[in-house]
């Protein structure tokens, strides 16, 4: 099949199993949504389809290859942190071309990358400038944009907004999904925020205790909510 596949993914810390038999298809170029309470998994199943860490038990496959002992490098994904995980010491410039001046990129096509992603962005004015002297929305478009230079063909965002203002949040959102609709990736979005979950994603998956509680669209879930908790969460009546 073309995209990912997770099949009976387990995680265990210690003794303590945090992502339950997590099984999951998602399609090339779908815009998913995994959201749920804070601790319930999210951002470990995000890691673990990256490659930033190993699964304790199960497999994940990448157009039907098996890609579980592959490391996150050779995956072809992209993630960007609710941190921004930018360079302090590097301008704009150099924080975006980072992580492809060592690859077989050409440097004439690492420049081409980087304007490309820049007026995308808008953060052409900032390219000289260090992340310290940028606001968190800018910051936040910086790290949009180092995944965006690498020409994914997954985003894995863990919670890209949640440090920015109500305001900025909204803004954000739409040009996400404008940024979706352009790059036609493969988005998995983490976000513990239903109305982003419900206004982004082609289909969102609903996590509780390391487990999937349901899966399917905004309005599949709102319509017809599995359990009361699937219903509390994305405010649907129940
Ligand atoms: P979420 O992103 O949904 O808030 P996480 O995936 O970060 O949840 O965490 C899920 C659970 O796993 C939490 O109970 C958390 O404390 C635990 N956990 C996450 N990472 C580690 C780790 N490296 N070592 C031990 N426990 C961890
Ligand atoms: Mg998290």
């Amino acid at each position: 099949m073309s995209g990912l596949e997770l099949r009976n993914i387990v995680k265990n810390f210690g003794a303590v199993e945090v992502i339950r038999d997590v099984s999951l298809e998602i399609n090339d170029g779908e815009f998913v949504a995994f959201v749920g309470p804070s601790g319930c998994g999210k951002s470990t199943l995000l890691r673990l389809i990256a490659g930033l860490d190993k699964p304790t038990g199960g497999s994940i496959a990448i157009d039907g290859n098996d890609v579980t002992a592959i490391s996150a490098a050779d995956r072809g994904l992209a993630m960007v942190f609710q941190s921004y995980a930018l360079y302090p010491h590097m301008s704009v410039r150099e924080n975006l071309a980072f992580g492809l001046e060592n690859t077989k990129v050409a440097k004439a096509e690492i420049e081409a990358r980087i304007m490309d992603a820049a007026r995308m962005l808008e953060i052409e004015p900032f390219l000289q400038r260090r992340p310290g002297q940028l606001s968190g929305g800018q910051r936040q478009r910086v790290a949009i944009g180092r995944a965006i230079v690498r020409r994914p063909d997954a985003f894995l965002l863990d919670e890209p907004l949640s440090n920015l203002d109500a305001e900025l949040r909204v803004s954000m959102r739409a040009e996400l999904a404008a940024l979706h609709a352009r790059l036609k990736a493969t988005m998995i979005y983490v976000t513990h925020d239903q109305v982003e979950a419900m206004t982004l994603a082609d289909r969102i998956v609903v996590l509780r205790g390391g487990r999937i509680e349901q899966v399917g669209t905004p309005l599949e879930l709102y319509n017809k909510p599995a359990n009361r908790f699937v219903a509390g969460f994305i405010g649907a009546p129940h």
